[in-house]
């Protein structure tokens, strides 16, 4: 079976990437992206007839992927109740409580698999986190440390953040109850079974993340370094080839990768 695949932000950095990535596979077609009115023009270079309706984008698609920003994500996935879209792959970052509570109701409809994350690195790293922070007690003390480019304009990452979570769910506490402030001037000792962030950010780091967990006696360190956005379309292009046979639900990585 070929699935056919429409990509929202189609000439944006992960688009592009995506578009690629689908195009070097044989069991899938791309037969549509949507793109901003600024974006259109980029539809030649593409090789992708674009269009600023989501619902004209999808309407002859199985597979809708969607890395853009929060409002551009819901209205598209308001648009694909009248096409043949049966799974969305949402890798936009930076939704509210509220928009989060309206990709619930969408997934009431169709599947939904959401990763602020997509690379397979950082999703099983992830895994592997939960069970350390299980495993070690709380006189192992959890910092995770991320480096990225000079531009990058949040901190910590969403990435970082994920890690943290992972972390808390292997301590069976929520994030918040345990993430210490950021060090900085007289901290006096570190608070003991808290989950620190530490922060680099220089040159054109792609990002570079590790959890480090520390006893008196010895380190345990895990990383992922990051080289290029396409580890993301591929984890994107491994959701959608599962989620497509999925029936509707708010599924993530962990779900796709059996984690
Ligand atoms: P980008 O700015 O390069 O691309 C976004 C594209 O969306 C642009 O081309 C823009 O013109 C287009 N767009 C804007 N309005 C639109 C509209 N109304 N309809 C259709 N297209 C529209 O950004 P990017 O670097 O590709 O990142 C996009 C999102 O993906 C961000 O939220 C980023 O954090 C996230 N991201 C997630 C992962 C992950 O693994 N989950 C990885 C990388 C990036």
């Amino acid at each position: 079976m070929t699935i056919r695949l429409a990509i929202a932000g189609a000439a944006g950095r992960m688009g592009r990437t995506l578009i690629a990535a689908a195009r070097d596979q044989n069991d899938l077609t791309v037969v549509g992206g949507s793109e901003a009115p600024d974006g259109l023009a980029r539809s030649g270079e593409l090789g992708l007839t674009l269009s600023e309706d989501a619902g004209a984008a999808a309407s002859e698609a199985d597979v809708w992927i969607d890395f853009t920003s929060p409002l551009v994500t819901l209205s598209a996935l308001d648009a694909l109740t009248l096409t043949p879209v049966r799974a969305a792959i949402i890798g936009t970052t930076g939704f509210s409580a509220e928009e989060d509570d309206a990709i619930s109701k969408h997934a009431e409809r169709i599947a939904i698999v959401k990763a602020g994350n997509f690379s397979l690195g950082v999703n099983l790293m992830n895994a592997l986190i939960e069970q350390a922070a299980q495993r070690l007690g709380a006189d192992w003390d959890i910092e995770i440390h991320e480096a990225h480019h000079r531009h990058k304009a949040d901190a910590p990452s969403g990435t970082a953040l994920m890690m943290g979570d992972a972390a808390a769910r292997g301590r069976g506490s929520p994030l918040a109850d345990l993430r210490l402030p950021p060090a900085d001037g007289i901290t006096g000792p570190r608070k003991s079974g808290g989950i620190g962030f530490s922060v680099t950010r220089a040159g054109g780091i792609v990002g570079d993340h590790t959890a480090a967990f520390a006893s008196d006696a010895e380190v345990l360190s895990i990383s992922h370094r990051a080289l290029d956005r396409s580890i993301f379309a591929r984890g994107a292009i491994e959701a959608a080839r599962w989620a497509v046979e999925r029936p509707p639900g708010l599924y993530s990585m962990r779900d796709v990768l059996s984690l």
